[in-house]
C-alpha cells in the first residue's frame, strides 16, 4: 500500500511544457506528480503558447516568476545553468510539438515525460529511443487510466495462467461528446485534435486507442499482435480525413483474435474505456466508469465481483493502492502511480541501478512507440480500403 512515504531519495526537480490554464489535460499532469509531494517538485514551466496566460497561471500555482519562462527552448537554457535546473521535464501541449520539444529536452540533459500519442511516425521515436540512450535518460509517456491498481490485478490473472489460454481480447473507448460538429466549433483543443498537421494521422485513434491498446499490453505482456484490419470513417465530413470512429479487428501470434472500437460519435456514451479478456477457463472485464471492480466470471460458477483494495487480490496490484477498500478511487490516483512508476525509472537510471531498473513496469518510450506502431499500422489498413495488414 502506498501512504506518501517517499520511494526515491528526494523530489525530482521537474517543469512543464504546456498544460497552462486552459489546457485539457495539465491538472491531471500536476495531481499525478505531486499527490504524494515525495517523488516530484514543481520547479519551473513554459505553461503556455501565449506567455502572458503561462506567466500568470504559474504565479497562481505559486511557482518563482524568475523560473516561468516564455518558451521551452528559454526554459531549458536557462534552467541549464542553474545547481538547481530542471531535471524532468513534462509535455502536455498538442501532439505535433511532442517530437521537437522531447528533442530538445533530451538534448539539454532532461528527462521527459510526454503525452500521447508520442510522436507521428514510429520512425521519429526510434531516433529520439536511440538519442535517449545516449544522454541515459528516460522518456515516459502518460497514458492516464493505467496505473490503476485493478489493472495490476488483471496482469497477475492473465499471466498466471488464471484464465487459461487468453482467446478473444474485446477493447473499447468511447464517447459521445463529438456526435455533432458544436464542439469543434468552439474548442481550439477539438480544432486541432482534426487536423492532421497538429493532430498527426489520426483523431480517436490517436487520441483515445492508444491508452486502451497500452493497457491491454500492459494486462497481456505476451501477447502480441500478428495483424490488424481497421475501418476508419468521419461521420462529420470536416474531419475527414481524420476519423471520428473506428474499429480493429486483431489476430495475435497465439491465435487469439481481438477487436478494439474507439470512438467520439458515441452518442451517449458515459462508459468510456471496457476491456474484456476472455481466457479457455474464465474471463476478466473492467470499465473505467465503475473502476474499483473487476468482474471475474469462471465457467460454470457463480459471477464474482473483485473489490479493489482487498487483501484477497494479488500483491502487485495491492502494492498501488492508496485509499484503502470501501473508499473510492480512481483517474486521479491512476495518474499518480504513472508518475511515481516513472520517478522511480528516472531515480534507478540516475543511479545506475540497471537491475531495478529492469524490474520496473511504467509506460516508457517502448509503450510510446508500441502506440505510434498501433496507430501507423491502424492507419495503413484503413487507407488501403480495411485490409488485413501484417502488424510491423
Ligand atoms: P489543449 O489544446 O487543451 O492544451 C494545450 C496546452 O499546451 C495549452 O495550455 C497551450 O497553451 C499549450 N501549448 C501549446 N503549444 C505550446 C508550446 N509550444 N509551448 C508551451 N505551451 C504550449 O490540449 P490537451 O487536450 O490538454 O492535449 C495536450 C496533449 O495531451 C495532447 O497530446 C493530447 O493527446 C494529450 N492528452 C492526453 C490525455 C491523457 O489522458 N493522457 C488527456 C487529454 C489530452
Amino acid at each position: 500500500m502506498l501512504n506518501g512515504e517517499r520511494l526515491i531519495a528526494r523530489p525530482l526537480r521537474w517543469g512543464m511544457v504546456g498544460g497552462g490554464r486552459l489546457g485539457q489535460v495539465g491538472y491531471k499532469h500536476r495531481s499525478g506528480a505531486l499527490r504524494d509531494n515525495t517523488a516530484y517538485q514543481l520547479v519551473a514551466a513554459a505553461f503556455d503558447i501565449d506567455p502572458q496566460r503561462g506567466r500568470s497561471f504559474g504565479v497562481n500555482l505559486g511557482v518563482s516568476e524568475e523560473r516561468l519562462y516564455d518558451n521551452y527552448q528559454a526554459m531549458f537554457a536557462a534552467e541549464a545553468e542553474r545547481a538547481d535546473g530542471l531535471e524532468v521535464v513534462s509535455i502536455a501541449t498538442p501532439n505535433g510539438t511532442h517530437y521537437e520539444i522531447t528533442k530538445a529536452a533530451l538534448n539539454a540533459g532532461l528527462h521527459v515525460i510526454c503525452e500521447k500519442p508520442l510522436f507521428f511516425t514510429s520512425a521519429e521515436v526510434v531516433e529520439i529511443r536511440e538519442l535517449a540512450r545516449a544522454k541515459n535518460r528516460i522518456v515516459g509517456v502518460t497514458y492516464g487510466f493505467s496505473g490503476h491498481p485493478l489493472l495490476m490485478q488483471m496482469r497477475a490473472m492473465v499471466t498466471s495462467g488464471l484464465l487459461g489460454d487468453i482467446r478473444i481480447v474485446d477493447l473499447q473507448y468511447t464517447h459521445g461528446f463529438n456526435a455533432t460538429d458544436a464542439v469543434d466549433k468552439i474548442s481550439d483543443a477539438q480544432k486541432w485534435r482534426v487536423d492532421p498537421k497538429v493532430a498527426g494521422p489520426s483523431f480517436v485513434l490517436g487520441d483515445l486507442s492508444t491508452h486502451t491498446f497500452y493497457m491491454s499490453q500492459l494486462i497481456m505482456p505476451h501477447m502480441k499482435i500478428r495483424e490488424l484490419l481497421c475501418d476508419r470513417q468521419s461521420f462529420i465530413p470536416s474531419r475527414a480525413p481524420l476519423e471520428d470512429n473506428a474499429r480493429v479487428l486483431m489476430h495475435y501470434e497465439n491465435g487469439a483474435v481481438g477487436t478494439l472500437w474507439a470512438s467520439s460519435v458515441n452518442a451517449g456514451c458515459m462508459d468510456s474505456q471496457k476491456i474484456r479478456i476472455v481466457g479457455s477457463r474464465a474471463s476478466i472485464e473492467w470499465t473505467d466508469s465503475r473502476p474499483s471492480e473487476l468482474r471475474y466470471e469462471v465457467q460454470g460458477e457463480p459471477r464474482q465481483i473483485l473489490d479493489r483494495g482487498m487483501s484477497y487480490l494479488d500483491d502487485i496490484c495491492n502494492a498501488e493502492e492508496r485509499m484503502g477498500a470501501l473508499h473510492t478511487e480512481g483517474l486521479a490516483e491512476s495518474w499518480a502511480n504513472i508518475y511515481l512508476r516513472i520517478a522511480r525509472a528516472i531515480d534507478a537510471t540516475s543511479r545506475g541501478d540497471t537491475s531495478l531498473l529492469e524490474t520496473l513496469v511504467y509506460p516508457g518510450i517502448e509503450a510510446g512507440l508500441d502506440g505510434v506502431r498501433w496507430i501507423e499500422n491502424c492507419v495503413r489498413s484503413a487507407d488501403q480500403g480495411a485490409v488485413w495488414v501484417d502488424f510491423e
